[in-house]
């Protein structure tokens, strides 16, 4: 069975419908990136998962429990965005770990998820420091730290290398091939318009164009056989 699944799933912001009626299944562990061009609908899909935004039609389970209207926190999933905002004044530590303080985890269970955290994302030896002291590599990875010691068991980012230099961009994309690694049965859903971090991330691929799913399948089925030009051009095409 299906982890989540998405049926004719719609949404509209007042009379403009942006999501026209996706159908998806996503396995429980399967790291699916959703690509397209900027203003397909990408981060509107991943938010309606999340609860952040409702849903205008069609219907989301979570093993086979309709969840439309429930809570991000009742869905179990964590997200983790674009920008980072780090709270400033606190160190990465206290970053990390007030989610599950406010949660109301024990102060032992607190320190052991925020180190086991900090030493998959290799933060550690960052943990007293203050945002400000760290690089925009090292911010990124402590809020995919912040989502980790919450535990969840969906997992969805929305472009978190955007905001990065070149450089950058490839080491924290190397980081994050690692992350699904060490968290291989979480559910990811990955969020980006560059298809080099689709093809060497995901187990499958979802192309949107438009509100629409154009094709699904893993980067070799959509690299050997696109299901038109709009994708063989789009996986085709130099970042
Ligand atoms: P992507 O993440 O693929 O770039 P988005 O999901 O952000 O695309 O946006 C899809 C479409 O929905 C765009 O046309 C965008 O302008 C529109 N849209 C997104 N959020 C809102 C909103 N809160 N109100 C009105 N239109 C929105
Ligand atoms: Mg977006």
């Amino acid at each position: 069975m299906a982890e989540l699944k998405l049926t004719d799933i719609r949404k509209s912001f007042g009379s403009l419908e942006v999501l026209h009626g996706i159908d998806l299944e996503i396995r429980g562990g399967e790291f699916v990136v959703f690509v397209g061009p900027s203003g397909c609908g990408k981060s509107t899909l991943l938010r309606l998962i999340a609860g952040l935004e409702d849903i205008s039609g069609g219907t989301l389970e979570f093993d086979g429990q309709v969840v439309n209207h429930k809570s991000p926190a009742e869905r179990g999933i964590a997200m983790v965005f674009q920008s980072y905002a780090l709270y400033p004044h606190m160190t990465v530590y206290d970053n990390m770990a007030f989610g599950m303080k406010l949660g109301g985890g024990g102060k032992a269970e607190i320190e052991k998820r925020v180190r086991q955290a900090a030493e998959i994302l290799q933060i550690t030896p960052y943990l007293d420091r203050l945002p400000k002291q760290l690089s925009g590599g090292q911010r990124q990875r402590v809020a995919i730290g912040r989502a980790i010691v919450r535990d969840p068991r969906v997992f969805l980012f929305d472009e978190p290398l955007s905001n990065l230099d070149a450089a950058l961009r490839v080491q924290t994309r190397i980081e994050i091939a690692r992350l699904k690694e060490r968290m291989a049965d979480t559910t990811m859903i990955y969020v980006t318009h560059d298809q080099v971090e689709a093809m060497t991330l995901a187990d499958r691929i979802v192309v949107l164009r438009a509100g629409y799913v154009e094709q699904v399948g893993t980067p070799m089925e959509l690299y050997h056989t696109p299901a038109n030009l709009f994708v063989a051009q789009f996986i085709g095409s130099p970042s």
